[in-house]
Protein backbone atom coordinates (compact mmCIF):
# COMPACT_ATOMS: atom_id res chain seq x y z
CA UNK A 1 0.00 0.00 0.00
CA UNK A 2 1.23 3.29 -1.16
CA UNK A 3 1.69 6.20 1.73
CA UNK A 4 0.82 3.23 3.55
CA UNK A 5 -2.69 3.54 5.29
CA UNK A 6 -3.57 6.23 2.53
CA UNK A 7 -5.86 4.19 0.76
CA UNK A 8 -7.50 2.57 3.87
CA UNK A 9 -10.52 4.58 4.98
CA UNK A 10 -11.62 2.40 7.94
CA UNK A 11 -9.91 0.12 10.61
CA UNK A 12 -11.83 -3.20 10.84
CA UNK A 13 -13.01 -2.92 14.35
CA UNK A 14 -12.23 -6.81 14.64
CA UNK A 15 -11.80 -7.35 18.60
CA UNK A 16 -14.37 -4.79 19.69
CA UNK A 17 -16.76 -6.83 17.59
CA UNK A 18 -15.73 -10.21 19.01
CA UNK A 19 -15.46 -9.32 23.07
CA UNK A 20 -17.66 -7.35 25.13
CA UNK A 21 -16.74 -3.73 25.37
CA UNK A 22 -17.98 -0.88 27.85
CA UNK A 23 -18.02 2.71 27.13
CA UNK A 24 -15.37 4.89 28.06
CA UNK A 25 -16.48 8.95 27.83
CA UNK A 26 -18.36 9.50 24.77
CA UNK A 27 -15.45 8.20 21.54
CA UNK A 28 -13.88 4.92 23.23
CA UNK A 29 -14.44 1.91 24.99
CA UNK A 30 -12.65 -0.77 26.57
CA UNK A 31 -12.98 -4.65 26.33
CA UNK A 32 -13.43 -6.83 29.99
CA UNK A 33 -12.05 -9.37 28.42
CA UNK A 34 -9.89 -11.49 25.88
CA UNK A 35 -7.49 -14.50 26.07
CA UNK A 36 -4.01 -13.74 25.45
CA UNK A 37 -4.03 -15.46 21.97
CA UNK A 38 -6.80 -13.38 20.37
CA UNK A 39 -4.76 -10.67 22.09
CA UNK A 40 -1.73 -11.11 20.33
CA UNK A 41 -3.55 -12.34 17.19
CA UNK A 42 -5.19 -8.55 17.60
CA UNK A 43 -2.09 -6.29 17.84
CA UNK A 44 0.28 -8.12 15.59
CA UNK A 45 -2.34 -7.81 12.16
CA UNK A 46 -2.77 -5.16 10.29
CA UNK A 47 -5.83 -3.17 11.31
CA UNK A 48 -6.50 -5.85 13.92
CA UNK A 49 -7.52 -3.67 16.57
CA UNK A 50 -9.99 -0.83 16.87
CA UNK A 51 -7.93 2.82 17.45
CA UNK A 52 -10.83 3.49 20.32
CA UNK A 53 -10.96 0.54 22.18
CA UNK A 54 -8.60 -0.14 25.05
CA UNK A 55 -7.26 -3.76 25.61
CA UNK A 56 -8.17 -5.52 28.89
CA UNK A 57 -4.40 -4.89 30.28
CA UNK A 58 -4.40 -1.45 29.57
CA UNK A 59 -4.78 1.24 32.54
CA UNK A 60 -7.92 3.16 31.80
CA UNK A 61 -8.21 6.73 33.25
CA UNK A 62 -11.38 8.04 32.23
CA UNK A 63 -11.27 11.52 33.08
CA UNK A 64 -13.20 13.72 30.18
CA UNK A 65 -9.66 14.91 29.01
CA UNK A 66 -9.39 12.84 25.35
CA UNK A 67 -13.01 13.77 24.33
CA UNK A 68 -12.84 17.54 25.91
CA UNK A 69 -9.49 17.89 23.78
CA UNK A 70 -11.12 16.00 20.45
CA UNK A 71 -13.92 18.40 21.01
CA UNK A 72 -12.50 21.38 20.85
CA UNK A 73 -9.97 20.52 18.22
CA UNK A 74 -13.14 19.45 15.84
CA UNK A 75 -14.63 22.56 16.51
CA UNK A 76 -11.43 25.01 15.84
CA UNK A 77 -11.33 26.67 12.36
CA UNK A 78 -8.15 28.22 11.67
CA UNK A 79 -9.90 29.99 8.20
CA UNK A 80 -11.84 31.67 10.41
CA UNK A 81 -9.30 33.73 12.60
CA UNK A 82 -9.39 37.53 12.34
CA UNK A 83 -6.39 39.72 12.32
CA UNK A 84 -9.11 41.61 14.83
CA UNK A 85 -8.61 38.59 16.93
CA UNK A 86 -5.03 37.85 17.04
CA UNK A 87 -5.10 41.69 18.26
CA UNK A 88 -6.91 40.75 21.12
CA UNK A 89 -5.32 37.60 21.81
CA UNK A 90 -1.75 39.11 21.84
CA UNK A 91 -2.66 42.23 23.62
CA UNK A 92 -3.65 40.31 26.34
CA UNK A 93 -1.78 39.48 29.34
CA UNK A 94 -2.58 35.47 29.49
CA UNK A 95 -3.38 33.69 26.56
CA UNK A 96 -7.00 31.55 27.45
CA UNK A 97 -7.24 27.78 26.34
CA UNK A 98 -9.95 28.89 24.10
CA UNK A 99 -7.47 32.09 22.15
CA UNK A 100 -4.49 29.33 21.48
CA UNK A 101 -6.00 28.49 17.95
CA UNK A 102 -5.59 32.00 17.38
CA UNK A 103 -1.92 32.22 17.78
CA UNK A 104 -1.28 28.95 15.33
CA UNK A 105 -3.97 30.61 12.35
CA UNK A 106 -2.69 31.75 9.00
CA UNK A 107 -4.14 35.47 10.33
CA UNK A 108 -1.47 35.37 13.13
CA UNK A 109 1.55 34.72 10.33
CA UNK A 110 1.65 38.21 9.83
CA UNK A 111 2.40 39.07 13.51
CA UNK A 112 5.24 36.77 14.12
CA UNK A 113 7.91 39.11 15.02
CA UNK A 114 5.49 40.28 17.31
CA UNK A 115 4.87 37.09 18.63
CA UNK A 116 8.33 35.67 18.78
CA UNK A 117 9.60 39.37 20.73
CA UNK A 118 6.87 38.10 23.13
CA UNK A 119 8.20 34.55 23.32
CA UNK A 120 11.87 35.51 23.77
CA UNK A 121 10.30 37.70 26.19
CA UNK A 122 8.56 35.17 28.56
CA UNK A 123 11.69 32.96 27.90
CA UNK A 124 13.92 35.13 29.53
CA UNK A 125 11.25 36.22 32.32
CA UNK A 126 10.93 31.75 33.12
CA UNK A 127 14.33 30.77 32.57
CA UNK A 128 16.90 33.24 32.07
CA UNK A 129 19.02 33.13 29.20
CA UNK A 130 19.19 29.30 30.23
CA UNK A 131 19.87 26.95 27.31
CA UNK A 132 20.04 23.20 28.73
CA UNK A 133 21.57 20.16 27.32
CA UNK A 134 20.94 16.20 26.40
CA UNK A 135 21.58 13.77 24.08
CA UNK A 136 19.17 10.77 23.57
CA UNK A 137 20.93 7.03 23.66
CA UNK A 138 18.95 4.60 21.85
CA UNK A 139 18.68 1.11 23.47
CA UNK A 140 17.00 -1.09 20.74
CA UNK A 141 15.08 -0.36 17.57
CA UNK A 142 13.10 -3.73 17.76
CA UNK A 143 8.97 -2.38 17.84
CA UNK A 144 5.71 -4.18 17.12
CA UNK A 145 3.64 -1.12 16.01
CA UNK A 146 3.43 -0.59 12.19
CA UNK A 147 3.65 3.56 11.83
CA UNK A 148 4.04 3.89 8.16
CA UNK A 149 6.70 7.00 8.59
CA UNK A 150 9.20 5.45 10.68
CA UNK A 151 12.28 3.13 10.09
CA UNK A 152 12.14 1.31 12.81
CA UNK A 153 8.27 0.05 12.29
CA UNK A 154 8.08 -4.12 12.14
CA UNK A 155 8.17 -4.61 8.91
CA UNK A 156 10.88 -2.43 7.51
CA UNK A 157 13.70 -4.69 6.43
CA UNK A 158 16.64 -2.50 9.36
CA UNK A 159 19.28 -3.93 10.59
CA UNK A 160 17.35 -4.70 14.12
CA UNK A 161 19.44 -4.46 17.52
CA UNK A 162 19.61 -4.01 20.76
CA UNK A 163 22.12 -3.48 23.57
CA UNK A 164 23.36 -5.01 25.96
CA UNK A 165 24.01 -4.09 29.43
CA UNK A 166 28.20 -4.13 28.84
CA UNK A 167 27.06 -1.99 25.10
CA UNK A 168 24.97 -0.12 27.20
CA UNK A 169 27.57 0.79 30.00
CA UNK A 170 29.85 1.49 27.41
CA UNK A 171 27.36 4.11 25.57
CA UNK A 172 26.71 5.71 28.67
CA UNK A 173 30.30 6.11 29.31
CA UNK A 174 30.94 7.72 26.19
CA UNK A 175 28.02 10.08 26.17
CA UNK A 176 29.30 10.92 29.90
CA UNK A 177 32.64 11.28 29.03
CA UNK A 178 31.57 14.36 26.82
CA UNK A 179 30.23 16.46 29.41
CA UNK A 180 26.31 15.55 29.13
CA UNK A 181 24.37 15.54 32.41
CA UNK A 182 21.17 14.36 31.05
CA UNK A 183 19.98 11.35 28.50
CA UNK A 184 17.19 10.53 27.05
CA UNK A 185 16.87 6.47 26.73
CA UNK A 186 15.02 4.88 24.26
CA UNK A 187 13.56 1.89 22.55
CA UNK A 188 11.52 1.04 19.78
CA UNK A 189 7.97 0.08 21.19
CA UNK A 190 8.07 -3.77 21.63
CA UNK A 191 7.35 -4.71 25.36
CA UNK A 192 8.45 -8.09 24.72
CA UNK A 193 12.06 -7.67 23.46
CA UNK A 194 12.64 -4.41 25.16
CA UNK A 195 10.53 -5.34 28.21
CA UNK A 196 10.03 -3.30 31.45
CA UNK A 197 13.03 -4.84 33.17
CA UNK A 198 15.45 -4.16 30.34
CA UNK A 199 14.53 -0.46 30.56
CA UNK A 200 14.42 -0.74 34.18
CA UNK A 201 18.13 -1.60 34.39
CA UNK A 202 19.26 0.52 31.87
CA UNK A 203 17.50 3.19 33.91
CA UNK A 204 19.39 2.35 36.83
CA UNK A 205 22.97 2.57 34.80
CA UNK A 206 22.17 6.03 33.19
CA UNK A 207 21.38 7.74 36.46
CA UNK A 208 24.74 6.03 38.59
CA UNK A 209 26.02 8.76 35.61
CA UNK A 210 23.88 11.38 34.84
CA UNK A 211 21.52 13.47 36.77
CA UNK A 212 19.10 13.86 34.82
CA UNK A 213 17.23 10.75 33.11
CA UNK A 214 14.19 10.85 30.61
CA UNK A 215 12.85 7.86 28.84
CA UNK A 216 11.10 7.91 25.56
CA UNK A 217 9.50 4.29 25.38
CA UNK A 218 6.07 2.42 25.06
CA UNK A 219 3.64 4.22 26.89
CA UNK A 220 2.99 1.79 30.08
CA UNK A 221 0.89 1.31 33.02
CA UNK A 222 0.98 3.13 35.90
CA UNK A 223 2.94 0.32 37.89
CA UNK A 224 5.13 0.29 35.36
CA UNK A 225 5.90 4.13 35.43
CA UNK A 226 6.46 3.56 39.06
CA UNK A 227 8.64 0.91 38.51
CA UNK A 228 10.89 3.21 35.77
CA UNK A 229 11.20 5.82 38.36
CA UNK A 230 12.10 3.67 40.99
CA UNK A 231 15.20 2.95 38.43
CA UNK A 232 15.98 6.79 38.11
CA UNK A 233 13.41 7.96 35.39
CA UNK A 234 12.86 11.49 36.10
CA UNK A 235 10.71 12.24 33.09
CA UNK A 236 8.69 10.89 30.58
CA UNK A 237 8.29 11.40 26.38
CA UNK A 238 5.58 10.18 24.49
CA UNK A 239 4.88 11.94 21.08
CA UNK A 240 1.14 11.16 20.35
CA UNK A 241 2.05 11.89 16.58
CA UNK A 242 -1.36 13.22 15.43
CA UNK A 243 -4.08 13.85 17.40
CA UNK A 244 -6.79 13.38 14.32
CA UNK A 245 -8.79 9.86 15.07
CA UNK A 246 -8.95 9.56 11.72
CA UNK A 247 -5.60 10.25 10.71
CA UNK A 248 -4.05 8.45 13.57
CA UNK A 249 -5.88 5.63 12.45
CA UNK A 250 -4.56 5.27 8.94
CA UNK A 251 -0.37 5.83 9.61
CA UNK A 252 -0.79 3.21 12.77
CA UNK A 253 -1.50 0.25 11.11
CA UNK A 254 -0.60 -2.40 13.49
CA UNK A 255 0.67 -2.83 17.23
CA UNK A 256 -0.37 -1.41 20.52
CA UNK A 257 0.11 2.07 19.14
CA UNK A 258 -3.46 1.78 17.29
CA UNK A 259 -5.14 2.75 20.26
CA UNK A 260 -5.19 6.17 20.31
CA UNK A 261 -6.60 6.78 23.96
CA UNK A 262 -4.21 5.13 25.80
CA UNK A 263 -1.00 7.07 24.12
CA UNK A 264 -3.46 9.98 25.12
CA UNK A 265 -3.64 9.50 28.58
CA UNK A 266 0.83 8.03 28.92
CA UNK A 267 1.45 11.41 30.25
CA UNK A 268 -1.11 10.91 33.26
CA UNK A 269 -0.16 7.86 33.70
CA UNK A 270 3.55 8.60 34.43
CA UNK A 271 2.61 11.19 36.61
CA UNK A 272 0.60 8.96 38.54
CA UNK A 273 3.70 6.41 38.83
CA UNK A 274 5.56 9.82 40.53
CA UNK A 275 7.43 10.79 37.10
CA UNK A 276 8.65 14.30 37.10
CA UNK A 277 8.08 15.80 34.21
CA UNK A 278 6.41 15.03 31.17
CA UNK A 279 6.62 16.06 27.50
CA UNK A 280 3.92 16.54 24.32
CA UNK A 281 4.22 16.85 20.56
CA UNK A 282 2.85 15.91 17.44
CA UNK A 283 4.76 15.02 14.60
CA UNK A 284 4.20 17.87 12.52
CA UNK A 285 3.73 17.32 8.83
CA UNK A 286 1.42 13.89 9.45
CA UNK A 287 -1.74 15.90 9.21
CA UNK A 288 -2.98 19.18 9.50
CA UNK A 289 -0.56 21.17 11.76
CA UNK A 290 -2.80 23.97 13.43
CA UNK A 291 -5.00 21.16 14.52
CA UNK A 292 -2.23 18.88 16.02
CA UNK A 293 -0.76 21.96 17.34
CA UNK A 294 -4.10 23.10 19.24
CA UNK A 295 -4.98 19.92 20.50
CA UNK A 296 -1.25 19.27 22.18
CA UNK A 297 -1.08 22.70 23.40
CA UNK A 298 -4.59 21.74 25.29
CA UNK A 299 -3.52 18.21 26.26
CA UNK A 300 -0.48 19.81 27.93
CA UNK A 301 -2.68 22.50 29.84
CA UNK A 302 -4.58 20.32 30.77
CA UNK A 303 -2.31 18.28 32.27
CA UNK A 304 -0.90 20.93 34.24
CA UNK A 305 -3.77 21.74 35.96
CA UNK A 306 -4.61 18.54 36.85
CA UNK A 307 -0.61 17.96 38.38
CA UNK A 308 0.52 21.47 39.05
CA UNK A 309 3.87 20.47 40.54
CA UNK A 310 4.75 18.23 37.27
CA UNK A 311 7.46 19.72 34.87
CA UNK A 312 5.69 20.49 31.38
CA UNK A 313 7.49 20.52 27.94
CA UNK A 314 6.97 20.38 24.34
CA UNK A 315 8.54 18.70 21.83
CA UNK A 316 8.26 19.98 18.37
CA UNK A 317 9.39 17.45 15.73
CA UNK A 318 8.51 17.92 12.36
CA UNK A 319 8.47 14.65 9.86
CA UNK A 320 11.83 13.55 8.58
CA UNK A 321 12.98 11.09 5.89
CA UNK A 322 13.68 7.56 7.37
CA UNK A 323 15.41 4.27 5.45
CA UNK A 324 12.46 1.58 5.49
CA UNK A 325 9.69 4.48 6.09
CA UNK A 326 7.36 6.22 3.44
CA UNK A 327 6.45 9.59 3.68
CA UNK A 328 2.95 10.26 4.13
CA UNK A 329 0.82 12.43 1.85
CA UNK A 330 0.51 15.06 4.90
CA UNK A 331 1.10 19.26 4.39
CA UNK A 332 4.51 20.44 4.63
CA UNK A 333 5.31 22.80 7.84
CA UNK A 334 7.52 25.41 6.73
CA UNK A 335 10.24 26.83 9.11
CA UNK A 336 8.13 30.12 9.80
CA UNK A 337 5.24 28.05 10.11
CA UNK A 338 6.83 25.90 13.19
CA UNK A 339 8.21 28.72 14.31
CA UNK A 340 4.49 30.32 15.12
CA UNK A 341 3.86 26.72 16.58
CA UNK A 342 6.52 27.60 19.17
CA UNK A 343 6.11 30.84 19.67
CA UNK A 344 2.27 29.77 20.49
CA UNK A 345 3.52 27.52 22.64
CA UNK A 346 5.67 29.72 24.50
CA UNK A 347 3.11 32.79 25.21
CA UNK A 348 0.64 30.62 25.80
CA UNK A 349 2.42 28.40 28.65
CA UNK A 350 5.36 30.48 29.35
CA UNK A 351 6.41 28.06 32.50
CA UNK A 352 6.66 25.46 29.98
CA UNK A 353 10.04 23.63 28.50
CA UNK A 354 10.52 23.74 24.44
CA UNK A 355 13.09 20.88 23.06
CA UNK A 356 14.14 21.46 19.62
CA UNK A 357 16.04 18.17 18.49
CA UNK A 358 18.67 17.83 15.76
CA UNK A 359 16.00 16.70 13.44
CA UNK A 360 16.46 20.56 12.24
CA UNK A 361 18.97 22.57 11.08
CA UNK A 362 21.75 24.15 12.64
CA UNK A 363 20.61 27.28 11.76
CA UNK A 364 16.96 26.84 12.71
CA UNK A 365 17.95 25.75 16.03
CA UNK A 366 20.26 28.66 16.69
CA UNK A 367 17.46 30.88 15.62
CA UNK A 368 14.81 29.21 18.08
CA UNK A 369 17.32 28.89 20.58
CA UNK A 370 17.79 32.93 20.69
CA UNK A 371 14.01 33.50 20.90
CA UNK A 372 12.52 30.78 23.34
CA UNK A 373 13.81 27.56 22.99
CA UNK A 374 15.26 25.79 26.45
CA UNK A 375 16.17 22.71 25.79
CA UNK A 376 18.63 21.42 22.72
CA UNK A 377 19.78 17.89 22.15
CA UNK A 378 23.95 17.46 20.99
CA UNK A 379 26.05 15.10 19.90
CA UNK A 380 23.04 13.08 18.52
CA UNK A 381 23.09 9.50 16.99
CA UNK A 382 19.77 8.02 16.38
CA UNK A 383 21.47 4.09 15.71
CA UNK A 384 22.16 1.91 18.48
CA UNK A 385 25.59 1.36 19.62
CA UNK A 386 27.02 4.27 17.12
CA UNK A 387 28.18 6.51 20.14
CA UNK A 388 30.51 4.25 20.89
CA UNK A 389 30.92 1.55 16.93
CA UNK A 390 29.80 -1.94 18.01
CA UNK A 391 30.13 -3.92 15.48
CA UNK A 392 26.36 -4.78 15.19
CA UNK A 393 25.15 -1.66 15.37
CA UNK A 394 21.13 -1.05 14.58
CA UNK A 395 19.99 1.23 12.52
CA UNK A 396 18.59 4.60 12.49
CA UNK A 397 15.37 6.08 13.14
CA UNK A 398 15.14 9.27 11.20
CA UNK A 399 18.16 10.95 9.54
CA UNK A 400 19.47 14.27 11.78
CA UNK A 401 19.89 17.47 10.09
CA UNK A 402 22.11 18.80 13.25
CA UNK A 403 25.32 16.49 13.93
CA UNK A 404 27.19 19.03 15.91
CA UNK A 405 28.99 18.21 19.33
CA UNK A 406 28.33 19.08 22.82
CA UNK A 407 31.60 21.17 22.91
CA UNK A 408 30.11 22.90 19.04
CA UNK A 409 26.73 23.60 20.62
CA UNK A 410 28.30 25.05 24.15
CA UNK A 411 30.48 27.35 21.38
CA UNK A 412 27.57 28.50 19.23
CA UNK A 413 25.31 29.29 22.19
CA UNK A 414 27.80 30.93 24.06
CA UNK A 415 28.22 32.93 20.84
CA UNK A 416 24.69 34.23 20.66
CA UNK A 417 24.62 35.12 24.72
CA UNK A 418 22.69 31.99 25.81
CA UNK A 419 24.01 30.07 29.08
CA UNK A 420 24.37 26.24 27.92
CA UNK A 421 23.36 24.35 31.41
CA UNK A 422 23.83 20.73 31.71
CA UNK A 423 21.53 20.17 34.47
CA UNK A 424 19.08 22.57 36.31
CA UNK A 425 17.02 19.82 38.31
CA UNK A 426 19.25 19.75 42.44
CA UNK A 427 18.04 16.78 44.70
CA UNK A 428 17.83 17.93 48.25
S1 LIG B 1 7.29 5.68 15.53
FE1 LIG B 1 7.81 4.55 17.39
S2 LIG B 1 6.19 3.07 17.59
FE2 LIG B 1 6.11 3.77 15.47
S3 LIG B 1 7.35 2.31 14.32
FE3 LIG B 1 8.68 4.00 14.96
S4 LIG B 1 9.61 3.33 16.88
FE4 LIG B 1 7.83 2.04 16.46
Amino acid sequence: MSAAGEKVVAAAPAQAAEFEAVPVGKRCRRILSMDEEAMNRAIHTDFGLDPMTFLPDMDVLDNGMFDRVLDAVEAYDPGAVTAADVRRVLDADVVEPADFGVLVAPAAAPFLEEMAERARAERVRWFGTNIQFFTPLYLANYCENRCVYCGFNCESGIHRARLNEEQTIAELDAIAATGQEEILLLTGEDPVTSDVDYIARACELAAERFKNVGIEVYPANVADYARLREAGADFVTVFQETYDPSRYAKLHVRGRKRIMPYRFEAQERALKGGMRGVAFAPLLGLSEFRHDALACALHAYYVSRAYPHAEISFSCPRLRPAPGAVTPNGPHVTEAQLLQVICAYRIFMPFAGITVSSRESARFRDHVATITATKVSAGVSTGIGEHTHQEEEGDDQFEIDDSRTLAQMCKAMRGMGLEPVMNDHVLV
